[in-house]
């Protein structure tokens, strides 16, 4: 692992070079000031979606779901609760496939929820239907 890591702020979406001993910790936005990790999902839409996975040096689970899906309604307080067991080794984002039908089609989901795992701006997993807290954990972990 390098010694600093690109951070991208959840609230400026501004990039912070975060020196890699200090990812614990995780420290407040050189540029808007707010904490870079806030123990919850991100936001993404097509204006910033490339700004995190492709600039993110720490891999971004994306939850791909819509208001109007159940389950997808469901697995959102257990999505909540994994970012704040799975950062700062992992960014959380959700992407409203309703407002976001570009960003839907351009990854191709076929069906809601699903997940995706990004690194370094590749998909690098997919996973289709809820889950409960602990199966999402044990999945994003077990990528490596
Ligand atoms: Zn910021």
């Amino acid at each position: 692992m390098s010694d600093a890591a690109i951070v991208v702020c959840p609230h400026c979406h501004a990039p912070n070079r975060v020196p890699a001993a200090r990812l614990a910790d995780g420290g407040t936005c050189g540029k808007c000031k707010a904490p870079l990790f806030a123990g919850q999902p991100v936001e993404l839409g097509a204006a910033n979606f490339d700004e995190h996975v492709g600039r993110s040096d720490i891999p971004v689970l994306v939850d791909f779901w819509a208001p109007w899906c159940g389950p997808c309604r469901s697995m959102a307080p257990a999505f909540a609760q994994a970012a704040r067991q799975l950062e700062p080794e992992f960014r959380l984002a959700k992407v409203n496939t309703e407002d976001e039908q570009a960003l839907a089609a351009r990854f191709g989901i076929r069906s809601i929820p699903t997940l995706a795992l990004f690194r370094n701006g590749r998909e690098v997993a997919r996973q289709a239907g809820a889950m409960d807290l602990a199966s999402l954990v044990r999945w994003v972990r077990n990528q490596g």
